[in-house]
């Protein structure tokens, strides 16, 4: 651990208080790891961080950026109310072991016919109803953003921060038709947007929500063109065919028939083919469910190359192929035992070419159980969207499988599926061993004593 850094501790006295006709900038601390330079500024959970060089800590992003430097001045609030400053220095390197509370989620500006919240059932928890469009996220945890909803702020501190690469949601490049699919009149022209980013070097990975009728065609061929005449500061485009519930807005979007995938995916290789050989890389990507639809073979795994896109569904069954092979676990405890492996339908119609490669590293038996989906109806697809009814239902009288894997983006961080129902609660309902997977070999370690 390196020597404390606090070269001073000013106390400031509180009085006389700020009026603020709403709560001033400031970020609160959630925890601080024992022995960090964080616990030994005197920081603790509960402190409000208020400037830094003068500069009010909104989010995580200013607390980042900000305290990244060797030295600078840190104002903040303990939790008995005294106003406190520190002249830190930090060693380059040397993190600051403090968490602070999550963002306030940024809302979405626009009304696409295909938004999923639409195309949920009532009675979910809220969290699921709001519409989050944020920058903040798509730099820190690759989550698509349209970019309509910010203001000059917000443009500054992408600059500033450097926050790239970005995932974008383009959709369409033509203004009209883009405002048309995100229902938002007044979204701004998305080339403008990124031209300003790209002058200041920033990049970009984006992505186009296939609806058809509306953005393939000659508008697919413009947006990709319009795409790369960005040059290096757009990374990669991927199509990812419109997703439609039940719920949906049926009489104003439907998915694209197999002719039409196809023709996405002729336009797509074509760019992807062309990319390959001016700049090296695949850049125009289908999503898996795009051959799906389209009754195509997907490309080997090198056509993705770091899998960048692999969260948005790019390459997903390459990808778990890959990890299976380059896995370095023992799963040789698995062998002739007999495993479960449940999965959407989309997923299902794939997951044969996965698991021939887990069926050679493992000697296990698997049984694949493709599930409906039980609360959005037949038309979600997606793993990630099964709700743990679905599980339950498939598993409850199953006494033949040693273990079950079921997929770990069904699962929110508090280890909970989209209906409430908790793994714990899950677990306690079927008679085999449930491990949640992202990759197979990350769940196929031996069992443990707790779960025999
Ligand atoms: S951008 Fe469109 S799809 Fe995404 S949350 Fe907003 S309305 Fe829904």
């Amino acid at each position: 651990m390196g020597s404390a850094l606090r070269l001073c501790g000013r106390r400031v006295p509180a009085w006389p208080p700020a009026v603020y006709l709403c709560r001033p900038p400031m970020l609160r601390i959630t925890s601080v790891a024992p022995d960090s330079l964080g616990s030994e500024l005197g920081l603790q959970p509960g402190t409000d961080l208020l400037t830094i060089n003068g500069r009010e800590v909104e989010d995580f992003l200013d607390w980042e950026f900000l305290s990244a430097d060797e030295q600078f001045l840190l104002h903040v609030r303990q939790p008995d109310g005294e106003e406190v400053e520190y002249d830190v220095e930090r060693p380059e390197g040397l993190p600051m072991g403090v968490a602070v509370e999550p963002p306030r989620i940024r809302r979405c500006a626009n009304r696409c016919d295909f938004c999923f919240v639409d195309g949920l059932p009532e009675g979910l928890r809220e969290r699921l109803y709001i519409r989050d469009d944020d920058y903040r996220l798509s730099f820190k945890y690759g989550n698509f953003a349209t970019l309509t909803n910010l203001k000059p702020r917000d443009v500054e501190r992408i600059i500033e921060y450097r926050l790239s690469p970005l995932y974008v949601s383009v959709h369409a490049t033509d203004p009209i038709v883009r405002r048309w699919l995100l229902r938002n009149p007044l979204a701004p022209d998305i080339r403008e947007q990124l031209r300003t980013f790209a002058a200041h070097g920033l990049q970009f990975h984006t992505q186009v929500v296939l609806s058809p009728g509306v953005n393939d065609g000659r508008v697919l061929q413009e947006t990709l063109a319009d795409l790369w005449g960005f040059g290096d500061s757009v990374l990669s485009v991927a199509v990812v065919p419109v997703g439609l519930t039940t719920f949906s807005k049926h009489h104003l979007v439907r998915e694209p028939t197999q002719e039409e995938c196809r023709a996405a995916l002729a336009e797509l290789e074509k760019w992807a083919n062309r990319a390959r050989s001016e700049r090296g890389t695949t850049w125009a990507f289908g999503a898996d469910e795009l051959y799906l639809r389209a009754d195509r073979p997907l490309p080997d795994a090198e056509w993705y190359e770091a899998f960048e896109q692999v969260e948005n569904g790019i390459g997903s069954v390459r990808y778990l192929q890959q990890q299976i092979r380059k896995s370095e676990e023992d799963l040789s405890s698995w062998r002739g035992r007999r495993i479960a492996v449940l999965t959407g339908s989309s997923m299902g119609a794939l997951m044969p070419q996965v698991l021939a490669p887990l069926r050679a590293a493992t000697g296990a038996e698997f049984e694949l159980l493709v599930l409906e989906n039980s609360l959005f109806g037949a038309s979600v697809t997606c793993a990630g969207l099964l709700p743990g009814m679905a599980f339950k239902a498939a598993l409850k009288a199953r006494t033949d499988f040693e273990l079950a894997l079921i997929p770990g983006e069904a699962l929110n961080d508090d280890a909970t599926f989209v209906d409430d129902m908790t793994l714990d609660h899950l677990r306690g309902q079927v008679p085999v061993v449930v491990r949640p997977s992202y990759c197979f070999a990350d769940a196929l370690y031996p069992l443990r004593g707790d779960e025999q």
